[in-house]
Order: C-alpha cells, then sequence, then structure tokens
C-alpha cells in the first residue's frame, strides 16, 4: 500500500479554524459583548416557500407505491435539466439539455472535473480565490501558476501570454474579492484559452448577485467559450441551498472536440448516482414565477446588505472591491498591513467578526472579507460599529 504523497504537500487551513478559536476565546473572556458574525460566507435566510412546498410534494411521492421513485438519471432529471436550460436562454445562451449535469453543488464538481485531465497539466489559479482550485489540484500533484489579483487591476488579472496553463480557473464574482468581469475581459480569457489550447474552468456559483449591464453571468455569454470552457453554478447561494445541496455543471458537446462531454458522462454514471429526487424538485421551484419572485426578495436583503457595507465603506474613504455584483465585500484594511491584527482590532474594539484576506492567498494580506449573508439587523449594527472604530 502506498499512500497518496500529494497529500503531504497540502497546506493546513488555518483560515475559518482560526477565526472560530479567536472568537470563542473573546466571547468566553468577555462574557457580555454582543459579537456580529460577518465571517462565514453561509446564508442566514430560509428555503423560500414554494422550494419547501415542493420538497413536501416530493416526499409524499416518495411514500406512495404508484409515485414512488428510485434511482434516478445520474446527470439529473429531465424536469431540472430543461429548467435551467431555460434559465440560461433567458439571459441569450442556448444550451441542449445533455449539456447540464445536475450535482450535489459546485465544490463536488470542481473537485471530479480533475479526473478528466492528467496530472501532467498546469494549472492557473487567481490568488486570492477560493482555496479549492489550489487543494485540489495538489491532491492530484499538479503543477500550479498563480495570476496575481491586485488592488492595481481591480482584483481581476488577465491573461499573460508569457505564461503558459492547459487549466484555467476564473471566480466570477469572486470569493472573496466580489470583482466581477465584463463580458469584453472574459473575451479575452476566452482568446487567449482557444491560443494556448487550455480549458478554462469557471465558477459561477455567484453569478445571481451580478446586475451591472456589460458583466457577465456565465461564460457562455462570450462567443467561443463553448469550445473552451467548463462552467460550474449551484443553487446555494442562489437560493438559500448550502445545507440541502444541489447545483449543476455545464459541459458544451463543442468543448475538446466532444471528448470532454462524453469523459464527463461517463465519470458521472461510473462515480455518481445522482441527487435525491426531493432535492431535484425543490431546485426545480426555485425558477417557478412564485420560487423566482421569493427567491428575489431574499436575494434583495443581501443586496441591501451589502449596499450597507459599500456605502459605510465610501463615507470612511476606504478602498474596496465587490458589495455591488457580489455578497463579499473586500477591503483594504486601513491602518494595517496585517489582515490578522485588523481582525484582532474588529473583535476587540467594536466586537465584529470579518476574514482576514490571507487566508485565500498571499495577495490578499492587508485585506479583508466581510459577507452580505449576515441579518439585516446584524449588518446594520456592524456598519454603525465599523463607523464608529474607523473614523478618522
Ligand atoms: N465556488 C465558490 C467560489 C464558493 O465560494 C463556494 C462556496 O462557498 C462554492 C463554489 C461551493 O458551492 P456549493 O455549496 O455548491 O458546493
Amino acid at each position: 500500500m502506498k499512500l497518496n504523497q500529494n497529500y503531504r504537500n497540502l497546506e493546513e487551513s488555518y483560515l475559518f479554524s482560526t477565526v472560530a478559536r479567536k472568537v470563542s476565546a473573546y466571547a468566553a473572556a468577555h462574557p457580555q459583548a454582543e459579537i456580529l458574525r460577518l465571517g462565514i460566507g453561509d446564508v442566514t435566510l430560509p428555503l423560500a416557500p414554494a422550494v419547501i412546498e415542493a420538497m413536501e410534494r416530493a416526499v409524499a411521492e416518495m411514500g406512495k407505491k404508484e409515485t414512488f421513485r428510485g434511482y434516478g438519471p445520474e446527470q439529473g432529471y429531465a424536469f431540472l435539466r430543461e429548467s435551467i436550460q431555460g434559465y440560461y436562454a433567458r439571459r441569450g445562451v442556448a444550451l441542449s439539455v445533455d449539456e447540464i449535469f445536475i450535482s450535489d453543488g459546485a465544490k463536488s464538481d470542481l473537485g471530479n472535473i480533475l479526473d478528466l485531465f492528467d496530472a501532467d497539466n498546469t494549472v492557473l489559479v487567481p490568488d486570492p480565490v477560493y482555496p479549492v482550485y489550489v487543494d485540489t489540484n495538489v491532491m492530484a500533484g499538479r503543477r500550479i501558476v498563480f495570476a496575481n489579483a491586485t488592488a492595481e487591476n481591480g482584483f481581476l488579472p488577465m491573461p499573460d501570454g508569457r505564461v503558459k496553463a492547459d487549466l484555467i480557473y476564473i471566480c466570477s464574482p469572486n470569493n472573496p474579492t466580489g470583482a466581477a468581469y465584463s463580458r469584453g475581459q472574459l473575451a479575452a480569457w476566452v482568446a487567449y484559452a482557444q491560443k494556448v489550447g487550455a480549458v478554462i474552468l469557471y465558477d459561477a456559483a455567484y453569478e445571481c448577485f451580478v446586475q451591472e449591464e456589460g458583466l457577465a453571468r456565465s461564460i457562455y455569454e462570450v462567443e467561443g467559450a463553448k469550445e473552451c470552457a467548463v462552467e460550474f453554478c449551484s443553487f446555494s447561494k442562489t437560493a438559500g441551498f448550502t445545507g440541502t445541496r444541489c447545483g449543476y455543471t455545464v459541459v458544451p458537446h463543442a468543448l475538446a472536440g466532444g471528448a470532454l462531454h462524453k469523459m464527463w458522462l461517463r465519470r458521472q454514471t461510473t462515480k455518481f448516482n445522482g441527487v435525491p429526487y426531493i432535492v431535484q424538485r425543490g431546485a426545480a421551484a426555485v425558477f417557478t414565477p412564485e420560487g423566482e419572485r421569493q427567491i428575489a426578495e431574499n436575494l434583495a436583503v443581501y443586496r441591501r446588505n451589502a449596499k450597507r457595507l459599500s456605502d459605510c465603506l465610501d463615507g470612511l474613504g476606504i478602498w474596496y472591491t465587490g458589495g455591488k455584483n457580489s455578497p463579499y465585500v473586500w477591503l483594504r484594511c486601513p491602518g494595517f498591513d496585517d489582515s490578522w491584527k485588523f481582525f484582532d482590532h474588529l473583535l476587540e474594539e467594536a466586537n465584529v467578526v470579518g476574514t482576514p484576506g490571507c487566508g485565500f492567498g498571499k495577495n490578499g494580506q492587508g485585506y479583508f472579507r466581510l459577507t452580505a449573508f449576515g441579518g439585516e439587523d446584524t449588518t446594520a449594527q456592524a456598519v454603525e460599529r465599523l463607523q464608529a472604530l474607523l473614523k478618522k
């Protein structure tokens, strides 16, 4: 027996465990303190009533012999894939139903897709970014190069012709920076991928937050993207499915001459047995008129929170990205070069918790992430405390 030695090359992730440890130590020492948490990127609003009703109906179906369902199609039920097809079509993107694969969330498929690629590929990952892209490739022993996201490029790195990459990760709107690419910027990435023969792994987990005209919600809004990009998306942030688990991955037929679609289908039918029927019924309800209306109300709450946070930073003259097209606000730590020192300062002086930017990559040092997924009252109170603490 030989272990996968690549696991030894993983860096320990202390980010959220250190945040939790520091917060509980502070709470234990200051039991009166009312700590406001704007750290972890989990949603706080419940599932929409339309989703719950659809799942309840599905539960009842499972309890009757005539309507009971056993194994479903590995790629997902047609009713959900067709609803997703319609969702893309309304944004001008034509997909065939069999290009859409239902998953138990974007995180699983972001890792699973790597089955299709040789270990001898070079991977280009933005820094800072969602840590899963780096760790899944370290586990496979792939070479990783970084695309520097900095204040100078608005945390939106563009292709560098001198860098040779085979797999390119793009996360837009980005976690943690909230920065979102325009269609024109993505067209430059598509052109680069086509020139060097690379595949783009496009993470659209936060697409529903994009509001501004000209910004992309899907990479397939860019001509030629179907020949070079896989897209991952999720109901987690769109519809509060972080605990319910459902997402989807788009693998176009045109990609790599059809090879990747065929391989992904083979991979999924071999290693995956599909998402529960009940969950898929809940996900399909997201696209009904009632579901869409209810979900829009929830998203409006998060957007108001994001606006409160960005207005606060505008008022304080603190540089940031995100907020407008994203549930994350990414700020330069005012008066601190070290993200953890700023974390301690906010925790101790304002009892507000955020996430230190250095936990997402070296370029995150000196930056800080606040999430708009908190409650409205929590966010409004946090804003008041930030204003009082950080005003010059
Ligand atoms: N992609 C990004 C950029 C994320 O931030 C997250 C979750 O926070 C995910 C994917 C995971 O999504 P899911 O809940 O669908 O697995």
